[in-house]
């Protein structure tokens, strides 16, 4: 899937967010809407990783947890 980031996650971090939802396997589509694209925005600490069409939430990840 494509995935977009929101403007305001760190470029150091996009790295690790995409090898999170790779891990995840979440398939090549969304399974509600078809989209092909996710959107992870930031919201305080936590990575929402969701469809950018229908806003279905697919993944979270919380920040500190992208150390290792
Ligand atoms: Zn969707």
């Amino acid at each position: 899937m494509k995935v977009i980031f929101d403007p305001d996650i760190p470029e150091d971090f996009k790295e690790d967010i995409l090898k999170n939802i790779e891990e995840e396997n979440l398939g090549e589509i969304c399974k509600v809407c078809g989209s092909d694209t996710l959107y992870v925005a930031l919201i305080d600490e936590i990575l929402d990783v969701k469809c950018y069409e229908c806003g279905t939430s697919y993944l979270e990840i919380e920040l500190t947890d992208q150390e290792s």
